[in-house]
């Protein structure tokens, strides 16, 4: 049962299979096996836009068309505007190209020494374990290689990556992604993350994915005793709606959780789809009952193709505005651009801060009502032999 939920139906169950042996229903195998990748599969279930119909027809030239099952479920079949159907059934707009859109948008190709790894931070990196995913976003940043329908032929480099990673002492976090790491088999992901243990310099490992969201049936018994061994393991999952917080979510969370995996959540900022307080208020306050912490916004990055999806970078803004002060602080992600040309991610923060003056720091609280804080260096530089307190103590 669901904690205390107000707003809406966190249900899931199997929906349009129904038929299904609930076995296969809850197989991951069986859901990867099923997944929706042709435009016919989807017409067998739904009435698509022409616009939708276009994208499916161009999505093996950009980004593969795939859904699981499960997934496909959440979609509202009457709706267009639905915000799980915009998330990944292809659009004609994505063959659109803006002229500030990028093909490597947060410029990844250049600081990569060993293909699969992104070795941008002095401290960090991030290593590339696959190209495939459970399902594929409309928007996704790695749309270059991921799904392969661009022809980047991505074939995983574990070996050369894991040398790089071992001959680098100043690596102390490695960030898993890719595609997604929880596609790799169980054999495979145990190896990994055994070979990165062994590594005596690497302090803090993490997996991005997108899996429970899209699969959470992967999250297995087998799975969790991975996490036991090998951990501890961090992980950012990507929920950017409330709808995507079903019972199925809640539950593939709390094993996760039990197996001693800290859950963040990274959300990206789509137009329509979750760009008003209203909707990110219900979802940050559904990962909280999931034991998942909003961990970053992502204004969208300037990926080819994206502009229906891109908001303006005020909204994001706004957005935090409308969070911080008014919800639990434990709620609030951090917002930030990715800087397009490798910059890395960089904190974008309302204006709580008015003015820094000589004497105080002048600032606006979560109401708009203005506070001052002295400064310190503001006393004269003998201030604390005069503290009462020292004289007593010194008298
Ligand atoms: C996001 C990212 C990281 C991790 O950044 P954190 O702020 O530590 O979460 C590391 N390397 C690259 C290339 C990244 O894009
Ligand atoms: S799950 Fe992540 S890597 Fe895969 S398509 Fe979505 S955004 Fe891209």
């Amino acid at each position: 049962m669901y904690p205390n939920d107000r707003t809406a139906n966190w249900h899931s169950g199997q929906g349009l299979w129904d038929d299904v042996p609930a076995e296969d229903w809850n197989s991951w195998i069986w859901q990867l096996k099923n997944r929706l990748t042709r435009v016919e599969e989807l017409e067998r279930h739904m009435t698509l836009t022409p616009e939708e119909r276009a994208g499916c027809r161009f999505a093996n030239k950009r980004l593969a068309l795939a859904i699981t099952p499960y997934f496909f479920n959440l979609v509202d079949r009457e709706d267009a505007d639905c915000p799980i159907r915009r998330q990944v059934i292809p659009r004609g707009a994505e063959m659109e190209r803006a002229p500030e859109e990028l093909l490597d948008p947060v410029g990844e190709e250049e600081t990569m020494p060993v293909r699969g790894v992104v070795h941008r931070y002095p401290d960090r990196v991030l290593f590339l374990v696959t190209d495939r995913c459970a399902a594929y976003c409309r928007y996704c940043t790695r749309s270059r290689l991921v799904s392969n329908a661009q022809d980047y032929n991505f074939h995983p480099e574990y070996e050369s990556g894991l040398k790089y990673i071992a001959e680098h002492p100043e690596i102390r976090d490695v960030l898993l992604s890719g595609g997604d790491p929880l596609l790799l088999s169980d054999r495979k992901l145990a190896h990994i993350l055994e070979r990165l243990r062994a590594i005596p310099h690497v302090e803090f490992i993490r997996i991005g994915s997108r899996i429970p969201v899209f699969l959470p049936q992967r999250i297995t018994p087998k799975l969790q005793e991975i996490f036991r061994e090998f951990g501890p393991v961090w992980m950012s999952i990507h929920v950017n709606h409330p709808k995507e917080c079903t019972q199925d979510l809640y539950a593939a969370c709390e094993r996760l959780s039990f197996a001693g995996v800290p859950l963040g959540n990274q959300s990206v900022l789509l137009r329509g789809i979750n760009d008003d307080v209203e909707t990110m208020r219900s979802l940050v306050h559904r990962l909280l009952m999931m034991r998942v912490r909003p961990y970053y916004l992502y204004q969208c990055d300037l990926i080819t193709g994206s502009a229906h999806l891109r908001t303006d970078v005020k909204a994001g803004i706004e957005m935090i505005r409308g969070l911080r002060g008014h919800t639990t602080g434990y709620a609030i992600p951090q917002l930030v651009i990715d800087a397009p040309g490798g910059g890395g991610k960089i904190p974008i923060n309302p204006d709580y801060v008015r003015e820094i003056t000589d004497t105080e720091v002048v600032m606006r609280n979560f109401e708009g009502r203005e506070f001052r804080y002295p400064l310190v260096h503001a006393r004269p530089a003998h201030a604390e032999h005069e503290s009462p307190v020292l004289e007593e103590v010194f008298m």
